[in-house]
């Protein structure tokens, strides 16, 4: 469904942790909707305490494709550190690169789904389905 695990597998040794506290959840539940600050608050909660949360969030800060919480920092978070980052690193603010692959969110995830609303589009079947997962999930393991 998404790409998560995947990033896990690449994210360095921290995330072998036996201790993490995710281990065993699924990693894409770890989405926040605009605006849903309980759920953002039940997935910090999570995240807080576990003894690879710095090298988590430093792992989610660099790669701009990582979406989701992360360390228990948001993508948006992530992006405003990475901006502030680069201002104390003198880094003029630029966009993408020409040649630069820009990572669209994939059909059949809520990211899918937010890229949708976010551009104003009908939303897909596949999209709509990871959506209802995602609310079930969420009823059925609410905080
Ligand atoms: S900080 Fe949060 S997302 Fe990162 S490994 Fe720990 S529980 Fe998982
Ligand atoms: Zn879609």
């Amino acid at each position: 469904m998404s790409d998560e695990p995947i990033k896990y597998e690449i994210a360095g040794e921290w995330a072998a942790h036996p201790a993490r506290n995710c281990r065993g959840l699924d990693r894409n539940m770890f989405m926040v909707e605009r605006g849903d600050t309980a759920t953002l608050d039940h997935l910090r909660s999570i995240c807080d305490g576990c003894p690879v949360k710095v090298p988590c969030a430093e792992f989610a800060i660099n790669d701009a494709t990582i979406i989701g919480i992360w360390g228990g920092l948001s993508g948006k978070e992530r992006r405003d550190l990475r901006r502030q980052r680069r201002l104390e690193n003198g880094e003029k603010m630029r966009g993408p690169r020409r040649g630069t692959v820009v990572k669209v969110a994939r059909c059949g995830t809520l990211a899918g789904y937010e890229r949708h609303r976010r551009q104003e589009e009908p939303t897909c079947a596949e999209c709509r389905a990871a959506r209802a997962a995602y609310k079930r999930y969420r009823k059925d393991n609410a905080a």
